[in-house]
């Protein structure tokens, strides 16, 4: 089939829904977007684009704009109390971007949006997804004028599309709620580098967004009361409550229909790789719809796919879990500091999303 002539509705313009619009865009197949809500909603859940992503959307010609709006994180310092037991510098992983990008996702969603439109996408906003028959191998979809030989859910963990396929999701969710605050912050941590807090009962993430203005995360239920010794509160931008899953869809194509992004996987925002994730995910899904052969996808994905959300699930358990030896772990992991050192290439890999 000629590349041009392939009608692609792709449901959802989140990240990975923009992301797959423009990579199919540079293979000459100009997609349908349709998003539900109206504009991009400034509240960002991901931060952290990591150096897979970036090589991935060099091609799609936005990495100049991510890099003038965002910052790099060159490191990680893990502590226990007021005491750092633990330095990855991120700069040391052998990749042209040793960093982990930070960036809100708004920000990152505005600039995708923005690069669609210069590509000529459709992009409709405000055009909720409700159904769709299949019409002689063609989707209709209710609401819209066109048929579709494509359809593609890169809708959120909800997914509709999911659901009308009837692809089943499985998986669990934690019992602990999280809280998250973009705060701005007088404090004496290091600006440049991002810190992740132990304590008894789970952790606590702090990530500088930009200026005095932090992302904190975590599972106390009152985090802002347990901030590092020296550091006031100025003022809050916005806060949130969130549970964390652990969930697979169990199948990504169906027909000529697939899902990807949060659609297809949820897991804890550890390890930042939700949206890494769903970016890799529509590089794949472009190229095999492109191919052909869009089982290729599945195929391709769902194994790596798996890998990921399974090894973010231990992590998870292991910073969060109430377990009484997990919480002995987390008491006495200053001990255990010269055998962690060993896997910080690892942990550096795993989490910029370069890991084999
Ligand atoms: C606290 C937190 C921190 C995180 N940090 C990171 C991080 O640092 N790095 C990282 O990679 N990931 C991170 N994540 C995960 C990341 O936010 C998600 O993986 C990412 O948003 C997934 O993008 P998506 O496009 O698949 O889905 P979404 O962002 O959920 O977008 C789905 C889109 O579909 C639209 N939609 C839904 N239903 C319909 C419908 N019926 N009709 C039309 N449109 C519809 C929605 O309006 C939305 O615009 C974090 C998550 C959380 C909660």
């Amino acid at each position: 089939m000629n590349a041009g002539r392939k009608n692609v509705l792709i449901v959802g313009a989140g990240p990975v829904g923009l992301c797959l619009g423009l990579m199919l865009a540079q293979n000459g197949i100009y997609a349908t977007i349709i998003d539900k809500k109206r504009e991009i909603v400034p509240y960002s859940k991901a931060l952290g684009i990591n150096p897979h992503s970036i090589m991935l959307l060099r091609e799609l010609g936005v990495v100049d704009s991510l890099f003038s709006q965002g910052r790099k994180m060159q490191s990680i310092t893990i502590w226990k109390g007021e005491k750092p037991i633990l330095h990855n510098p991120l700069s040391k992983a052998k990749h042209p971007y040793p960093f982990m990008l930070i960036l809100p996702q708004s920000q990152t969603e505005r600039i995708l949006l923005s690069a669609a439109k210069q590509k000529g996408l459709d992009v409709k906003m405000g055009v909720p997804y409700s159904g769709h028959v299949l019409e002689e191998g063609k989707f209709r979809v209710i609401g819209l004028n066109d048929s579709f030989d494509f359809l593609i859910g890169a809708d959120g963990a909800q997914s509709p599309v999911r659901n009308s396929l009837q692809i089943p999701i499985e998986g669990f969710s934690y019992a602990n709620e999280w809280s998250l605050y973009d705060v701005w912050l007088s404090c004496n941590l290091d600006p440049d580098q991002g810190h992740i807090r132990l304590n008894r009962e789970g952790g606590m993430i702090m990530i500088r967004i930009k200026d005095s203005l932090w992302r904190v995360a975590g599972n106390q239920a009152h985090l802002l009361n347990d901030l590092p010794e020296g550091t006031s509160v100025q003022g809050i931008q916005w806060g949130s409550k969130f549970f964390i899953h652990h969930k697979m869809a169990k199948q990504l194509v169906k027909g000529n229909a697939a899902i990807l992004g949060d659609a297809a996987h949820q897991h804890s925002p550890l390890g930042a790789r939700g949206m890494n994730l769903g970016f890799a995910d529509a590089a794949a899904l472009a190229k095999a719809i492109c191919s052909g052969n869009i089982k290729n996808y599945e195929n391709m994905r769902l194994p790596r796919i798996r890998r990921t959300v399974r090894r973010v699930n231990a992590m998870t358990f292991g910073l969060v879990g109430q377990e009484w030896y997990l919480k002995g772990l987390r008491k006495h992991l200053h001990l255990l500091s010269p055998l962690l050192q060993l896997g910080l290439p690892y942990m550096r890999d795993f989490m910029l999303g370069v890991e084999k």
